[in-house]
């Protein structure tokens, strides 16, 4: 049955049957039920107090919808953050803090960031979505995390209908972790973040090997932020799916953690094996290695595939539908856990 949408109040209005394929970068077609876009924080509280919360079937929140897969048509209404706004809160003669609402494209404000020379987000650049899911995961590449310049985040919670200020140490962020993902998964909804960028000396971030190369073959010896991001933009360009011409979530699982008697185990076996150390006798395999060691680089089955350049990346290639990727991320996950016997665990966030 189609309902009328419904006006909750002025600009803000809850649309029945709402595509999502526009808003999610795997290109799922699923369709929902009630679609709300929120550009204020106000209208949350709006929508707490129209008992839109009150029967703890919390909203799926989306962002920029460039890590998830919507494995079917959502149960829940979708609520899409689109709070916008960057300002300066604070500054002195070598920092500066920087807040930015929730709905704020990512490499925007990155983009923002260094047209300012304010550094410490460069190396995050080209990183698709929204700035307030970016805590959500601890978005990280080319040695940098979001935790690095995190200071704080505000978030509505759905179930008392209050505001609350979240800083690094409540975040409890990790490798592409953070309590957003566990206790706090979908009971908070972030409305935006404060940064602490710096002015003056920057800390240039290059160590990792990629940039290196970069700089080295581009004779660049002092890079500074500009450079930083002009080089992550161009690496990012030549090595991942742009999710406008293939539907894509950029990485499919996280980077396996295992313990070192495990890792020198399987290095005998594999001893070509790619491997980082990760603190406290931990070692991080890359899962595209192991993907692609189980036959999976550039495999196509229908509609789905891995991407020929990454096997990390898994691809739509036409009009697959969330179970169908959903079934690809299984099928690989189990071969590599039978190959390596490591247990793959999506980056990608499921909504069901
Ligand atoms: C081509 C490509 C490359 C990528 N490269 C990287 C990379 O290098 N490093 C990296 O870390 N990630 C990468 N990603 C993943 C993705 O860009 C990040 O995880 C990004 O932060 C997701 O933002 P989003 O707004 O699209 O979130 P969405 O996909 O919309 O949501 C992600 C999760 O956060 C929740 N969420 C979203 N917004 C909010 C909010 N305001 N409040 C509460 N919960 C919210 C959602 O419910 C969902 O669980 C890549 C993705 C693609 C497609």
């Amino acid at each position: 049955m189609t309902h009328p949408d419904r006006e909750i109040s002025k600009n803000v209005t809850v649309q029945q049957n709402v595509g999502l394929k526009p808003y999610n970068t795997l290109g799922i077609d699923a369709v929902a039920n009630s679609f709300i876009e929120v550009t204020d924080q106000d209208t949350l509280g709006k929508l707490y107090k129209e008992g839109f919360f009150s029967d703890q079937k919390f909203p799926i929140i989306l962002g920029g919808g460039s890590n998830v897969l919507l494995k079917g048509d959502p149960k829940s209404p979708v609520l899409k953050i689109s709070i916008p706004g960057i300002r300066v809160t604070d500054e002195s003669d070598h920092f500066v803090r920087i807040e930015a609402g929730a709905g704020v494209n990512w490499h925007e404000l990155v983009t923002w960031a260094v047209e300012r020379n304010f550094g410490g987000i460069e190396n995050l650049a080209l990183i698709p979505g929204t700035t307030g899911a970016a805590p959500i995961q601890n978005i990280g590449a080319y040695g940098v995390e979001l935790s690095d310049t995190f200071e704080s985040l505000r978030a509505f919670l759905p179930e008392s209908g209050e505001f609350n200020t979240f800083y690094y140490t409540d975040c409890e962020f990790g490798y592409r972790d953070s309590i957003f993902k566990r206790e706090l998964k979908g009971k908070a909804i972030i409305t935006g973040i404060v940064l602490k960028l710096r002015k003056s000396p920057h800390r240039i971030n290059d160590s990792y090997y990629a940039l290196k190369n970069h700089f080295n073959e581009a004779g660049v010896s002092r890079p500074v932020i500009r450079d930083v991001y002009d080089a992550v933009v161009s690496i990012r360009r030549s090595k991942l799916p742009d999710p406008s011409v293939l539907g894509n979530a950029g990485s499919f699982f996280k980077n396996p953690v295992v313990d070192k008697s495990f890792f020198e185990t399987l290095e005998k076996r594999y001893p070509e094996m790619p491997s980082f150390p990760a603190g406290d006798g931990l070692i991080k395999i890359p899962a595209g290695w192991l993907i692609e060691q189980a036959g999976w680089k550039g495999k196509r089955i229908g509609n789905v595939g891995t991407y020929r350049n990454q096997a990390l990346v898994i691809v739509n290639h036409g009009d697959a539908t969330g179970e169908e990727i959903f079934g690809h991320a299984i099928r690989i996950q189990k071969s590599v856990q039978q190959k390596f016997d490591i247990e793959l665990v999506p980056e990608v966030n499921i909504l069901e």
